[in-house]
């Protein structure tokens, strides 16, 4: 029995069990694939507090898992598959089951799909939804980037070091990411954008080989030679193994109130999972704390 299982080793995660750790909760993170969550797909982060230019995401989440660890947190691969009430709360995972007094779930989100044709066909041939991970592959190619962005401008600005161009497609007239990212966009000569474009259809051979895109003002339909479709549309929480254990948003989010407390006593939300105006990683960690001082309380209270 653990006093404390977290859902997820991203910074919501592994700041959390740096709180339950120094509150000295018996704390065990539960991580489906490596610690860090999302931010392991980004290179870089360059706008958390205290490291001016940008902190390494692999230097930081390294740190932050040192951190836990020595605080005597366990952390176990396996992937969260339900939960349940049962003397407290009972997780089924994909190896074991595990039981705790209360849980954190910080299980984050995943990207979104485009649902053109073509995404599926050329995934993994062309098609990627990681700049950090497949950049090396369109070294001095041409590659297109979906979507306006923190996500779509940060990544596009990544793959314009590798790719010999890069054009960046956005569905309005504005880009919805950051001004400081906006002005780094439009000072990169190897960065073209085409605002008022929606993509119809990713279209190849062995491998990808155009984006055909319709102007949304005027219904032209045009084919942007491309060897590389990249897709940063916005995540969905990662929520569906929570049935209907907690109450999400319409749109799939975990609600919760300002103490991270979702529908179930003893449940609390933290991260890009929970339905909150803003998503970064600085944000993710103070959801994580405010979290773990809210399962500490409840479980003190319990006592
Ligand atoms: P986002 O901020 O939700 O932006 C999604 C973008 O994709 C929007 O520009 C949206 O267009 C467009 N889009 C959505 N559905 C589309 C579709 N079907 N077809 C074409 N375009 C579509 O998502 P994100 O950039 O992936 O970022 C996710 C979250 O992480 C955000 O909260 C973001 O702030 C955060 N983040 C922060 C940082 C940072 O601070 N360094 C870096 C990365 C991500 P509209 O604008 O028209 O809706």
């Amino acid at each position: 029995m653990y006093d404390l299982i977290i859902i997820g080793g991203g910074p919501a995660g592994l700041t959390a069990a740096l709180y339950a750790g120094r509150a000295r909760l018996k704390t065990l993170i539960l991580e489906k694939m490596a610690l860090g969550g999302q931010i392991i797909l980004t290179s870089v982060i360059e706008n958390f507090p205290g490291f001016p230019g940008s902190i390494a995401t692999d230097k930081l989440v390294s740190a932050m898992e040192k951190q836990v660890k020595d605080l005597g947190v366990q952390v176990k691969n396996d992937e969260a598959t339900r939960i349940i009430s049962d003397a407290g709360f009972k997780i089924y995972g994909q190896e074991a089951g595990y039981q705790a007094k209360a849980v954190i779930v910080a299980s984050g989100a995943t990207y979104k799909k485009l649902d053109i044709p073509g995404e599926e066909k050329f995934r993994a041939r062309g098609v990627s939804y990681c700049a950090t991970c497949d950049a090396p592959f369109f070294k001095g190619k041409k590659v297109a980037v979906v979507g306006g962005g923190d996500k779509a401008v940060e990544e596009a600005l990544y793959l314009a070091r590798h790719a010999k161009e890069v054009v960046l497609v956005h569905r309005r007239s504005e880009l919805r990411a950051s001004k400081i990212l906006q002005e780094k966009l439009f000072q990169d000569k190897k960065i073209a954008t085409v605002l008022n474009a929606v993509p119809l259809e990713i279209i190849g051979g062995k491998t990808v080989t155009a984006l055909k895109i319709k102007d949304v003002n005027t219904a032209e339909i045009k084919e942007i030679k491309t060897d590389g479709v990249f897709v940063f549309i916005g995540i969905r929480a990662n929520a569906a193994f929570l049935g209907d254990f907690l109450k999400l948003a319409e749109d799939g989010f975990i609600l919760t109130d300002e103490e991270m407390r979702t529908s179930q006593e003893g449940v609390f939300a933290a991260g890009d999972c929970r339905k909150r105006p803003l998503n970064q990683v600085i944000t993710a960690c103070a959801d994580g704390a405010v979290a773990a001082f809210g399962a500490n309380r409840y479980l003190e209270a319990k006592q």
